[in-house]
């Protein structure tokens, strides 16, 4: 078996994993970085199949580009169908909005529909001379991991969360020889997700007391679903706008993906939608505002902070890892952030609370102890030796391959 990726090796997103096996070609995942402009992976040669591990874009950006050139099938739970589409659609808008050339245009996003295959967990599929079995991966909805079962067993597992959210179920451990992982934590560990959750409902209640609004920048797909459920547990007055109240309806029509579909209703019953300009207002003297972009990069949390960013009892809690060169990570190094294309000092309290849909150091070593596989993979991480070396010390054999190169398996 031949491996390549196309991107997301020695870096955490857009991931292209291209296997060639028995004389067939297939991706496992194709996707671009939402920066601005885009990354791109590199260019994918005729493949016959695509396995989506998971509907965020830095895995599913850039099927669109696949489906224009070639013929294929997209192999993908109904979830990740759906929710890919939206963002794929989304990412033409962003593009025409910033003004730089997108890799595909909405017909190809209409072709990609045409070209999914649905499959559930459970579900195996004959490729590339293999048996391809898709499981659970945790992380966010539908996320899948991908089972190869020929002569030996790969596991590929797209982005894993091992413990249990809100919103999903933690990934379980496959017997595998050789296991392709995601790193996008190696080196950091997150703090006790009931402890997150409780630092930031106190928070909110500070800020709410002195009478502020705390505005909760949240990405939407997952993120804001998961801090939803959390919201729906406390007493809060709170308002859901952008794309994750999309995002949480899709998701409750297909409630199989789901840890509780009645909790994640109840929590959508129990909040507001913004859907008018009036709703947006009310929003502004509530008491939480859930909203996107989750890094401030443009979204509906622009306008909610154009009005509360001299407001000293408000506050903004970011949500997630602010990545490099983003207007989240600026607000955090320095206080400042670009509304509408201007430089503004931002006077509300901002906060961070490291909600991740992502396995944490010690999380992924576990897991790939558990998977007992002889040799390991690292992928999509920026410190991927940080990994490397505990594992080696623990005997295991572990490549992490560049972008580009090419190696056997
Ligand atoms: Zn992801």
């Amino acid at each position: 078996m031949k491996l390549q990726f196309l991107g997301g090796g020695q870096e955490v997103g857009r991931l292209g994993i291209l296997i060639e096996n028995d004389g067939a070609r297939a991706l496992f995942d194709y996707g671009m970085t939402a920066t601005d402009p885009p990354e791109l992976p590199m260019e994918a040669p005729p493949v016959d199949a695509v396995f989506l591990t998971h509907s965020h874009l830095d895995h599913c950006g850039m099927i669109p580009w696949l489906s224009d050139r070639y013929d294929l099938d997209v192999f993908a739970t109904p979830i990740t169908k759906e929710i890919s589409q939206i963002l794929m659609f989304d990412s033409i808008k962003v593009g025409q909005a910033e003004g730089y050339p997108e890799p595909y245009d909405k017909e190809s996003v209409r072709k990609t529909l045409r070209d999914f295959v649905t499959i559930d967990y459970g579900s195996t599929i004959d490729a590339l001379g293999l048996e391809i079995t898709a499981h659970a991966a945790g992380h966010i909805p539908g996320a899948t991991m991908y089972e190869l079962s020929g002569r030996k067993n790969t596991l590929i597992t797209g982005d894993i969360h091992t413990l249990n959210q809100r919103l999903v179920w933690g990934a379980h451990p496959i017997k595998c020889d050789d296991l392709i992982i995601e790193s996008t934590y190696a080196g950091r560990e997150h703090p006790e997700r009931t402890k997150i959750e409780y630092q930031l409902i106190s928070k909110i209640e500070e800020v709410v007391d002195r009478g502020g609004t705390a505005i909760v920048p949240a990405f939407a797909v997952g993120r804001t679903q998961e801090v939803m459920l959390l919201l729906s547990d406390t007493k809060f007055d709170y308002w859901i706008d952008g794309m994750g109240k999309t995002v949480a309806r899709r998701y409750l029509e297909h409630s199989e993906y789901l840890r509780s579909s009645k909790k994640l209703a109840n929590a959508r019953r129990r909040g507001h939608e913004v859907r008018t300009p009036r709703a947006r207002a009310a929003a502004l003297k509530g008491e939480v505002i859930v909203t996107t972009s989750g890094m401030l990069d443009g979204g509906p949390v622009i306008s909610y902070l154009t009005e509360l960013k001299n407001d000293e009892k408000s506050a903004v809690l970011l949500t997630g890892y602010q990545v490099e060169g983003t207007n989240g990570r600026r607000l955090v190094e320095t206080g400042m952030m670009e509304f509408y294309g201007n430089l503004e000092r931002v006077r509300c309290e901002v906060g961070f609370f490291d909600i991740s849909a992502h396995a944490g150091h010690s999380d992924l070593i576990r897991f790939i102890k558990d998977c007992s596989p002889e040799r390991v993979i690292l992928c999509h991480g920026d410190q991927r030796e940080l990994l490397a070396d505990p594992l080696r010390r623990d005997g295991f054999e572990v490549l992490t391959p560049m972008n580009g190169e090419e190696f056997e398996l």
